[in-house]
């Protein structure tokens, strides 16, 4: 079972595919994560991301997908992917379907955290003030958002039209996310096994 999480940077998707990888034996995707572990590693393609990132910019879909396409080609074998982070464009979404068809699979369910901008702000200040991530400085963040709401967001209305999509609020605490997401993958495999 292929998922997809989507929601503004800070919704907390991050959080719920971890549980998810743990608790279903399903492989995490993050190219955020990914390509933080590119920047650490001193890499070429961590180099030529870091000034993108740094500000709050998307990093070019023709970097990100090779990047997934690289884990998809790696791991053959499991039971299914959480996507979290990607895809955040619509060629990123179309290169998606393809990558996984040619395995036979597709997308199976895309589940979308609601939540409120400005409780958003406060959640990355307070997250910024902790961890001193770049990206998360006041700045950086409202340029995600930005991006989000004009790069990524389109992507509910795709989903939406494929009968895809399921809506949840991300503003909820942590445990009732993790149920709301959980009753979701329930019902959709209930569905896939029919
Ligand atoms: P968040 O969801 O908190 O914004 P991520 O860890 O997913 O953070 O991503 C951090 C940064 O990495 C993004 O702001 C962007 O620069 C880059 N990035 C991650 N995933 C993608 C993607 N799918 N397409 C383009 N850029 C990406």
């Amino acid at each position: 079972m292929n998922i997809i999480l989507l929601g503004p940077p800070g919704a907390g998707k991050g959080t719920q595919a971890q549980r998810l990888q743990q608790e279903r034996g399903l492989v995490q995707l993050s190219t955020g994560d990914m390509l933080r572990a590119a920047r650490s590693s001193g890499s070429e393609l961590g180099g030529r991301v870091a000034a993108f990132m740094d500000s709050g910019s998307l990093v070019s879909d023709e970097v990100v997908i090779s990047l997934i396409e690289e884990q998809l080609e790696k791991n053959p074998k499991v039971a299914g992917f959480i996507f979290d982070g990607f895809p955040r464009t619509t060629p990123q979404a179309k290169a998606l379907d393809e990558s996984l068809a040619h395995s036979g699979q597709k997308v199976d369910v895309v589940i979308r955290l609601k939540v409120d901008e400005q409780a958003l702000i406060d959640r990355i200040t307070r997250r910024f003030e902790a961890e001193g991530r770049a990206d998360d400085n006041p700045e950086a963040f409202k340029k995600r958002l930005v991006a989000y709401n004009s790069q990524t967001a389109p992507l509910v209305e795709v989903y939406s039209g494929q009968g895809k999509l399921r809506e949840i609020d991300g503003m909820a605490d942590m445990e009732a996310v993790s149920a709301s997401i959980a009753r979701i993958l329930d019902a959709t495999l209930a569905e896939k096994s029919k």
